[in-house]
């Protein structure tokens, strides 16, 4: 029988650490028999460099992994991204918001008490009501804006219950709702995480998507998104995250020690499996 299609993501906006090594491990190992990918999520030109990228590539070779070329880079595809939201427009489940950080904790009121999902405080919905007349002046104005998904309205297209199954806990029920009407694309990008990985992942024919537990309930959110752009739906698997001394999960922001600092400390790539679970 043939394996999974499964790809490790990384975003290249530093060097790898420990946790990536765990799941790019996680992601191979679930591709015996099968294909392994890798994807740049580069979306983010802000805070992505080429460097890092490089990088990437150098890191995931020593380990001993191989992956197949040419690796997506989602930089270069933004046209597939853009037709994407070129059908959830016609499907009318979008609409601009003009809202500032500001504008939504000000709509609000008291941040704190403000109904909240997994990304923050629910966004309250205060462009959805804006007539197409108004919204259409604002866009020509040259303001500022996001895409929004109506989720709601999102929710009624797809129809019936939309099901996922997450290979280690059986058969889902999603809930996008619980993240509010999630931005889907910027003025300057047309794309997000939440669209550019659903859109990919079809793409590429993955079969089995592996991530981290903390990116499980956005799962809900790709649902409905493969289930308004007619795409198919992959399995799941999650990782845990791995934790550094301090008891905190690894993270870039908080400078975990680079996979290739180890190695400048003379650890084997052997080490560092051993070391991220494998
Ligand atoms: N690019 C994401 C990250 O760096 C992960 C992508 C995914 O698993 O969907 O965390």
């Amino acid at each position: 029988m043939p394996g999974d299609v499964t790809r490790f993501a990384p975003s290249p906006t530093g060097f790898l650490h420990l946790g990536h090594a765990h799941a790019a491990l996680f992601a191979a190992a679930h591709a015996v028999n099968g294909r392994f990918l890798l994807r740049i999520e580069d979306i983010d030109q802000t805070r992505c460099r080429p460097e890092y990228t490089a990088a990437v590539f150098d890191d995931l070779a020593w380990l001993g992994l191989h992956w197949e070329q040419p690796v997506r880079q989602q930089s270069q595809h933004l046209e597939d991204y853009r037709q994407a939201l070129g059908t959830l427009e016609q499907l009318g489940v979008l609409y601009p918001c003009f809202c500032t950080r500001a504008d939504i904790v000000r709509e609000v009121g008291d941040i704190h008490r403000a109904p909240h999902g997994p990304d923050g405080v629910l966004y309250p919905g205060t462009c959805r009501g804006l007539s197409r007349a108004e919204a259409q002046e604002r866009l020509a104005a040259g303001l500022p804006y996001a895409l929004r998904l109506d989720v709601q309205q999102a929710q009624q297209m797809s129809g019936g219950p939309l099901l996922w199954t997450d290979r280690r806990q059986g058969v889902q029920r999603a809930e996008p709702q619980i993240f509010g009407d999630v931005v889907l694309a910027r003025k300057d990008t047309p794309t997000s995480y939440h669209l550019a990985v659903t859109v990919d992942d079809a793409l590429q024919g993955v079969t089995l998507v592996t991530r981290g537990e903390d990116l499980r309930a956005a799962t809900d959110v790709h649902r409905l998104l493969q289930a308004l752009l007619d795409l198919p739906t992959p399995d799941y698997q999650f990782h845990g995250l791995l934790c550094g001394p301090d008891g905190k999960r690894l993270a870039k922001r908080d400078q975990a020690k680079t996979l290739r600092a180890m190695r400048a400390e003379g650890l084997t790539a052997r080490d560092v499996h051993t070391l991220a679970g494998f």
